[in-house]
């Protein structure tokens, strides 16, 4: 036995099980749900592997906790079971494929028909009538002894203290989770908040630790819900079937005068369990829901798959995307970015992270790495939240291998060597080198980008060699690429070399805003070089702008203003401003063009019909580029009419008025030092 495995296997249970009293005892875990769900399965998928490594005290062995000494215990007449997980809808179709096996079944003899539940993130609850009054209520606790918290479950007021029938089975057990609304738990927290005291981390947490309470009014003012999923009737039943199946044991929980959830539905197969966990997956429910419950729903075949020592074999509990899990630190490399900010990247054993596989994630800078005191080999939490890119948000210190290695920023430019710097006050260590080849890497592809110039082909790769084999330095270096350099690069045919030169070339004609994104100035993001370049329509007019020239206008803030005034500034930018002028970027406006003679000045001109190459939009442009104007209708004052195919009523009008007729062709051609731009 690999001894270091060993020793992950006694870590591994160590921090479970500190985790698991933290969360079934206290109320106040020390874990997010799905950091525990992950490690649990490192734990077991290491038992399974070697089961030598199996302890009694395993969390893997053992259903929640032993309760807590303030209540009576009680033993479970029908014991309570945890619930296997699966994440993903592959796993789910291993459980089915396991279930089919087992119950002797082939899949000719039809699917398996399911019962799909929402499962609701509260406490399982254990109530007994008898003689349908209700005797007592009792949490799970490790699945066969509980507490007796009865004063506190007659204070839910959801719970019937009396069935609605007239003839209970003698003894009912009742199954099911008692839970917070999501804005009663807000509720009590902002109380909490207010009274100094700590919140709840969940919803959960909550609803168990308001069912410990030793004062049930304390339980009676804060509204706990409850929904029964499960009935058991020990002592038989008393007249007519019992039911047959999961579905009518919800109907009879409802009939007896029990909450049900109404969102339970019967699913035929496996596609209408993925359509449920699909239709609810993004919904607004009032309550926590943290995946869905699968039933078998023949209880006689949920009978034949029986149980393991944990979990029925019949159920599973799919899991809704975790936005937190844990995985290992393999390495961490300094990435240096188009500003020169240096970053501590983490790559990691690759995970699933809210539906994608994530193997590399951020540690910002080495403050951060500081505090969470990262060292390669680490197990660490990383986290996506929206859009952004996964950062590591925590180290789990327990499970820290003895021979790893502390990490901090290196003192040079991984890339160039040069000494980094970090002003003071600043969060940011950075190369100050500006021909750092990493950051004229950055540029390049940001100038590439889609918001920016949008030039296609050009990937990190690609731009790589760029740099390295063909010593490209600057933005406007690209334009003077030709197909011939480009395919002495590796993996460049004569195709590809010849569509890339047409993108760079094509990239000309984008607007100034887009321009001055892929400049990437600081602060400048999409939205502000929009609402700049609307202020100042050309590069020549934002380089004139003062701080204040800038900073008046909506939306923009000082600190974009000075970045902006101080790009500008700096004559290496300058410099490249004029390159790019040089090369006609950005494309100007139309009606502004300086290129175009105003050879149309007071002339009128009306478009009809669909021309052959140029909208209506650009036909008109290009009239008005050339001091032309182009009006609605035809008069005596029109000059010209363009005609194209299909013309209207207008055509008619010239015809009778004898104003003279242009093709598109003509059109262009009374600009001939100036085609078609
Ligand atoms: P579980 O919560 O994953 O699943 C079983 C429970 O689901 C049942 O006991 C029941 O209360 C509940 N449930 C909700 N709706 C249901 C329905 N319709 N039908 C059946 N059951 C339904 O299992 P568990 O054994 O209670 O706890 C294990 C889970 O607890 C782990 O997956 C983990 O997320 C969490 N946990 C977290 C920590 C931590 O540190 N954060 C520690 C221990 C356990």
């Amino acid at each position: 036995m690999d001894p270091k495995l060993e020793e992950r296997a006694r870590e591994l249970r160590a921090l479970l099980q500190k985790a698991s009293i933290a969360y079934y005892v206290h109320n106040a875990p020390i874990l997010e749900d799905s950091v525990y769900d992950r490690l649990y399965r490192e734990l077991q998928e290491l038992e399974q592997a070697h089961p030598e490594l199996i302890t009694p005290d395993s969390p893997t062995q053992r259903v929640g906790e032993k309760p807590a000494e303030q209540f009576p215990t009680v033993s479970h007449r029908v014991p309570l079971y945890s619930l296997e997980n699966a994440f993903n809808l592959e796993e789910l179709k291993g459980w089915q494929e396991r279930l089919l096996r087992l119950l002797g079944r082939t899949p000719e003899e039809g699917e398996l028909e399911y019962v799909c539940e929402l499962k609701i993130d509260g406490a399982a609850l254990a109530l007994t009538y008898v003689d349908g009054l209700l005797q007592r209520g009792a949490t799970r606790g490790d699945g066969q002894v509980g507490e007796d918290i009865t004063p506190n479950v007659r204070a839910i007021p959801s719970i019937p203290l009396r069935l609605a029938t007239a003839n209970p089975p003698p003894v009912l057990e009742v199954r099911g989770e008692a839970y917070l609304p999501l804005a009663e738990f807000e509720r009590i927290n902002r109380e909490r908040c207010s009274a100094g005291d700590p919140p709840f981390a969940n919803p959960r947490n909550c609803a168990a630790g308001t069912l410990r309470q030793l004062d049930s009014r304390v339980v009676a003012a804060r509204k706990l819900s409850f929904f029964a999923y499960a009935l058991h009737w020990p002592e038989g039943w008393p007249a007519g079937d019992p039911p047959q199946t999961q579905w009518e044991c919800l109907q009879r929980l409802k009939e007896l005068g029990l909450p049900v959830n109404p969102l339970s539905q019967v699913c035929r197969n496996l596609q209408e369990v993925a359509q449920f966990y699909e239709r609810w997956r993004q919904a607004q429910l009032p309550y926590a829901c943290d995946g869905v419950v699968v039933k078998l729903n023949s209880l006689r075949l949920q009978e034949e798959a029986g149980f393991t020592q944990k979990f029925p074999r019949w159920a599973i509990a799919l899991k809704y995307p975790a936005q937190e899990v844990p995985t290992r630190i393999r390495a961490i490399v300094a990435s240096v970015g188009r500003t020169g900010a240096v970053t501590p990247v983490a790559e990691l054993e690759p995970v699933l992270l809210a539906g994608t596989t994530v193997s590399r994630a951020s540690l910002h800078n080495a403050d951060r790495l500081e505090e969470l005191d990262v060292h390669i080999g680490d197990t660490a939490i990383v986290r996506k939240a929206g859009e952004i890119i996964p950062e590591v948000v925590g180290i789990l210190k327990e499970l820290r291998p003895p021979d790893a290695v502390r990490y901090r920023l290196p003192s040079h430019c991984p890339e160039c060597g040069t000494p980094l710097v970090r002003p003071a006050g600043e969060a940011i260590t950075r190369c100050p080198n500006p021909d750092c080849p990493a950051q004229i890497r950055g540029q390049l592809q940001h100038w590439a980008s889609r918001d920016a110039l949008d030039i296609e082909g050009l990937g990190e790769k690609r731009v790589a060699q760029l740099v390295e084999k063909l010593g490209v330095r600057t933005v406007s270096d690209l334009y003077r690429l030709t197909p011939e350099q480009l395919e002495s690069l590796e993996g460049m045919g004569s195709r590809s070399s010849q569509k890339l030169v047409q993108a760079i070339q094509r990239s000309r004609q984008q607007p100034w805003e887009r321009v001055l994104y892929g400049l990437g100035i600081p602060h400048v993001g999409v939205v502000t070089a929009q609402t700049l370049a609307q202020h100042f329509p050309t590069p020549e007019l934002l380089a004139q702008a003062s701080i204040e020239d800038i900073a008046q206008i909506y939306g923009i803030g000082r600190e974009i203003a000075e970045a902006v005034v101080s790009w500008f500034a700096d004559p290496a930018h300058q410099q490249l401003l004029q390159e790019l002028r040089e090369l006609g970027i950005p494309a100007l406006p139309p009606q502004k063009s300086p290129i175009a003679a105003q050879v149309l000045a007071g002339k009128k001109f009306v478009i009809t019909g669909t021309l052959p190459t140029l909208s209506r939009q650009e036909a008109k442009a290009w009239i008005e580029s050339r001091g032309g104007k182009v009006t609605a209708s035809v008069s005596r004052q029109t000059d010209y009419v363009v005609v194209g195919s299909d013309p209207g009523s207008k055509l008619k009008k010239a015809q009778e008025l004898g104003i003279p007729l242009l093709s598109e062709a003509e059109l262009l051609a009374l600009d001939p030092g100036n085609p078609h731009s």
